[in-house]
């Protein structure tokens, strides 16, 4: 992993509107997104954690702008991305890709795997025609998936498999930053391990970059050389990831952490509950948006927003009492 940044946002936002009555006039926004701010690396896996509903795959999908932006700037290997149009975006398209949680719904059931992995090498004109099939072998076999894949149709496979078609399908156009969206979440847990391994293996071989986005500690731990921690459209703790697993400061990573299983039945671990629910990001809590679910808040975390800034090198956290 390089020092060098690939990816930068700064004070990114996304609101959704909220449309109500009979002109479906707009009455309010959903703030999935609210001033988030950091960077990824060339050749690292930042892990992206956070509950459900935390704006997570908003970010992942804003970053690569499949969705735009309602503010903030983005800036991809020193370009900044933040305000191009569609057909600007065509060109960068493939540098970014995504992989969805879900690889039965994210692939067409009516094409076959070899249309699949070739659409973009079409698309984007990376291999001759004649050279297509050959490519998408290639790619196929470098997921594990065997050649007499190529006239099958999604549902032939089961849930891994067609996982490695999705992500044969991302690698095809030759990209250099993946967003992975809870990409095993919906996986048998013994077909996890395989998938994070094939991603793994496979940024080694194409020096890949990624935002790895899941609600799942472990997989985050396992993958992960940086983990950001995400509550209510903020980033509110980000380090490196043994640093942010032996030593959480903001309350939430500490609530987050402590509901990992521990596989040492000698290790006695006091589990934290926080009350309540995710406030609705319409109407987020004023002040530090963890206030009304924080165990240590004090009277300035309901008037005053604390800022994410750095205690350490490598270790950043959005609480005033930290
Ligand atoms: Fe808790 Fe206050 Fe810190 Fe927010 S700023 S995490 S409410 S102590």
């Amino acid at each position: 992993m390089s020092q060098v940044e690939l990816v930068r946002v700064t004070n990114l936002k996304k609101y959704f509107p909220v449309r109500t009555g009979f002109f479906a006039r707009v009455t309010n926004f959903v703030k999935a997104i609210d001033g988030v701010s950091l960077n990824i690396l060339k050749g690292e896996t930042l892990g992206l954690v956070g509950e459900s509903g935390c704006g997570k795959t908003t970010l992942g999908k804003t970053i690569i702008r499949l969705i735009k932006p309602t503010g903030g700037e983005i800036v991809f290997d020193g370009h900044n991305i933040t305000n191009l149009n569609s057909r600007e975006m065509r060109r960068l398209r493939r540098e970014m890709q995504i992989i969805f949680q879900d690889p039965y719904s994210s692939l067409n059931p009516r094409m076959r795997v070899e249309d699949i992995v070739g659409e973009g090498l079409v698309i984007h004109g990376i291999v001759p025609k004649k050279d297509i099939r050959e490519e998408v072998k290639r790619l196929l076999s470098t997921v594990g998936i065997r050649e007499d894949a190529l006239f099958r149709y999604p549902h032939e496979f089961s849930g891994g498999q067609r996982q490695r078609i999705a992500i044969a399908r991302a690698l095809a156009v030759r990209p250099r930053f993946v967003v992975c969206d809870e990409p095993v979440s919906a996986l048998d847990v013994s077909v996890q391990a395989q998938i994070i391994n094939l991603l793994l293996a496979l940024q080694e071989e194409f020096n890949l970059t990624y935002l790895f986005i899941s609600h799942d500690l472990r997989v985050i731990r396992h993958i992960s050389n940086r983990v950001a921690v995400m509550y209510l459209g903020k980033i509110v703790e980000l380090a490196e990831v043994e640093e942010l697993f032996k030593n959480p400061l903001h309350p939430y990573t500490k609530a987050l952490l402590s509901s990992v299983p521990v596989p040492d039945p000698s290790v006695r671990k006091k589990r934290i509950v926080l009350p309540g629910d995710i406030p609705s990001p319409v109407s987020p809590p004023s002040g530090c948006r963890f206030h009304t679910r924080c165990p240590i808040a004090v009277e300035r975390c309901r008037r005053e927003e604390p800022a994410l800034r750095y205690v350490s090198s490598h270790h950043a956290v959005s609480c005033h009492l930290v």
